[in-house]
């Protein structure tokens, strides 16, 4: 049988990448009766320096936002990692099985050990952790952004190897990218780089809960380029081009028809419209996310109700790994 998994960073509010890269994916599935696990994951936003209390505000924030893309709880499994201890610790079996010359080439790990001093060891092991989250599940299928396609192939690898060592017992998880430009939206500051959580500027991401005004002014600010005319072309015009590829996106419209129709609209005058149509789009997502930010003791019900689902599944496949592995004193 298929299972879907994927993860998300309670690091910020979710932005429009991680909605047009990933979350819409997951909801379609769920939609379309796949058993779909989603896992906020709050051990790996430990990995870069953090703000206790503003970690806890995110979690609520990432199961409201969630809640209002359209997961539902009562069809999909919806909870915080750390309330499944299993994570962290099939995550030390699984260090045990890579090595650390393939955890340094990944290009996650090179773009955020930049952003620090001194590199923290849980920023190196991340993908491990995340592999951990996938296997416990036994999933088959992770949909994800273009950007995590390496840490899918560690994952798939790790499911290889544990299965040559210690037997049959993983499959191994597929990637679902998006297809398209939907899978890597692109920084408004900077169209060089993917629209990310952890930008230091707020300018550079669109978040699901942007008010109207700030959404215009941060499409007004967005970094296009000096001709003035609107066309596609992601190589040579990666601002303009990204704008046009959110606004087919929020539309549902090709790309072509989106260029053509602003065929009389200069830059200025081009990025009002994908502004509207941007708001438009996140109208109804951002009236849902206030209405469940409201209600923390429903948000706390739920995702104890999720993980207590998760943590069966994970203990169940935890006790088994232990068994294989010679670990402990049950058999
Ligand atoms: P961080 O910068 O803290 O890593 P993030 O923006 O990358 O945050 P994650 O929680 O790491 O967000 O990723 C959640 C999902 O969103 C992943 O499947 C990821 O591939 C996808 N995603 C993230 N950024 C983008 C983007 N710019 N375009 C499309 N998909 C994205
Ligand atoms: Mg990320």
């Amino acid at each position: 049988p298929r299972k879907v998994f994927s993860g998300v960073q309670p690091t910020g509010s979710l932005h429009l990448g991680n909605y047009l890269g990933a979350v819409r994916k997951w909801v379609e599935m769920q939609n379309a009766r796949e058993d779909v696990t989603i896992c906020i994951v709050d051990l790996h936003s430990i990995t870069l320096p953090h703000n206790p209390p503003v970690l806890r505000e995110n979690i609520f924030t990432m199961a409201a936002t969630l809640l209002s893309c359209g997961i539902d709880p009562a069809k999909s499994t919806l909870f915080v990692q750390s309330s499944v201890p299993e994570h962290a610790e099939f995550n030390w079996i699984l260090s045990s099985l890579t090595t650390m010359p393939r955890l340094a080439q990944l290009p996650q790990f090179r773009e955020k050990s930049r952003l620090v001093k001194d590199v923290p060891l849980g920023l190196y092991v991340y993908p491990v952790l995340q592999a951990a989250d996938i296997m416990l599940y036994k999933a088959t299928q992770v949909p994800v952004g273009a950007d995590q396609l390496q840490h899918i192939q560690l994952a798939q690898h790790l499911a290889r190897s544990y299965n040559t060592r210690y037997g049959e017992t993983f499959p191994v998880c597929q990637a679902l990218i998006e297809d398209g430009n939907a899978s890597r939206v692109l920084s408004l500051r900077d169209p060089s780089k993917k629209m990310s959580k952890s930008e230091a500027n707020p300018k550079a991401t669109i978040n699901l809960c942007d008010p109207p005004d700030v959404i215009v002014q941060k499409i007004k600010k967005a970094v296009t380029d000096f001709t003035s005319d609107i066309t596609f072309n992601p190589g040579k015009r990666p601002g303009v081009s990204n704008l046009v590829n959110i606004h087919a996106l929020v539309t549902g419209q090709p790309i072509k028809s989106v260029v053509d129709e602003a065929s009389t609209l200069d830059t200025a005058k081009y990025k009002e419209r994908v502004a509207d149509a941007v708001i438009e789009h996140l109208r109804p997502i951002r009236e849902q996310i206030l209405h469940h930010m409201g209600k923390r003791s429903e948000l706390i019900y739920l995702l104890e109700v999720g993980a207590e689902k998760a943590r069966q599944q994970a203990q169940h496949t935890l006790s088994d790994v232990k068994q294989r592995l010679g670990l402990g004193t049950s058999n």
